[in-house]
């Protein structure tokens, strides 16, 4: 059992908790940032980010978090993977952060633990994963090099790993349920460009089979109620994301989602305890958004600090 007590907790090691930590590291305040897996968030999954500003040809997303995780070390900021948090306990000026079998103490807190990729709940979803079926075209496109492969969903996500796996399988078939993507018209534009890729809409997901890996799925036109059964090697899976907050459950307030509400200084319903990037509700969704929250849920954790009795926030910039 570690009972360490720190000045600022961020828990969550993507765009958002990186950039906290660097800020409070930055002025000069103890933290610690913990991780349930390795640092990088959804982003280190992007192919290409081309919408964060100073690279002006994209930046692969693992590079671009590679960058912030080494920015933020420079500053000393301490990064403890595999760490999952179960639960945040206290209502007093120190919180407990409770982990599989350890503990932290935290006067103040920045949730930046983002959101992971929704199911669909469908027959053969849980059998194939790993075994054909993925949620990360950048990690997987090059297994199936050659291959006709099935990708699931209309928003930015799906477009943008369609174009990625159009690199290296033979043909991507988009399923869509509706007869209209929900994805930018820019990345629509770059997808309707791509020969490779195959629009199907009005169309759902309501089988995967196989034996050993992935060998059809099946299809239903959700306006005719024709099915069909396809031959394809891959399904990607790009249906929307949940918050990861079940840790928050009974403790802060959350929008039906379960995304975290803020008020306009990133504090959620619980004082000392902030809010940053993906997992806040409302929030944009974007790396440079998430960066954006992650540096101002910093400057409020430090504000707090003050508040509390802690000394001056060493420095710590002024809105
Ligand atoms: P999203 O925008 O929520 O899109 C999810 C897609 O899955 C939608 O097309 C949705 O259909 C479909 N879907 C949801 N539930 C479904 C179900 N049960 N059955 C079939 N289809 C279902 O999620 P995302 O694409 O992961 O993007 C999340 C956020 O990140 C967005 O704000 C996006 O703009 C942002 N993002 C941006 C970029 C970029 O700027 N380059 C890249 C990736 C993600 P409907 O459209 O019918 O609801």
């Amino acid at each position: 059992m570690n009972n360490s007590a720190r000045k600022v907790v961020v828990i969550g090691g993507g765009p958002a908790g990186l950039t906290a930590g660097l800020y409070v590291k930055r002025a000069g305040i103890d933290a610690l940032l913990l991780e349930r897996e390795l640092p990088g968030g959804q982003a280190v999954f992007s192919p290409l980010i081309e919408n964060f500003p100073g690279f002006p040809d994209g930046i692969e997303g693992a590079e671009l978090m590679t960058r912030i995780k080494k920015q933020a070390e420079r500053f000393g900021l301490e990064i403890r993977t595999f760490a999952a948090v179960v639960r945040i306990e206290g209502k007093d000026r120190m919180r407990k952060i409770v982990l599989e079998g350890d503990e932290v103490g935290a006067i103040a807190v920045i949730v930046a633990t983002g959101r992971s990729p929704r199911k669909l709940g469908i027959p053969g979803e849980d059998e194939f994963k790993g075994r054909g079926i993925s949620y990360c075209a950048t990690c997987d496109a090059p297994l199936f090099s050659g291959k006709e492969v099935l990708v699931v969903g209309g928003g930015d996500a799906a477009l943008e790993e369609a174009l990625h796996l159009s690199r290296f399988v033979r043909r991507v078939i988009l399923v869509h349920r509706r007869d209209e993507l929900r994805a930018s018209s820019y990345l629509e534009g770059k997808a309707r460009a791509e020969p490779k890729i195959e629009f199907v809409l009005n169309t759902e997901l309501r089988e995967i089979k196989g034996d050993q890996t992935v060998r059809s799925v099946v299809l239903e036109n959700n306006k005719t109620g024709e099915v069909s059964e396809i031959e394809v090697s891959g399904v990607f899976f790009y249906v929307g994301n949940a918050p990861n907050t079940d840790f928050l459950k009974g403790l802060a307030d959350l929008d039906d989602a379960g995304y975290i509400l803020t008020d306009s200084s990133l504090q959620s319903s619980v004082r000392g305890i902030f809010a940053a990037g993906d997992v806040r509700a409302n929030s944009f969704k974007q790396v440079i958004l998430a960066c954006a929250e992650g540096a101002l849920a910093a400057n409020s954790a430090m504000r707090y600090l003050e508040e509390v009795g802690e000394k001056k926030a060493y420095g710590s910039p002024r809105a």
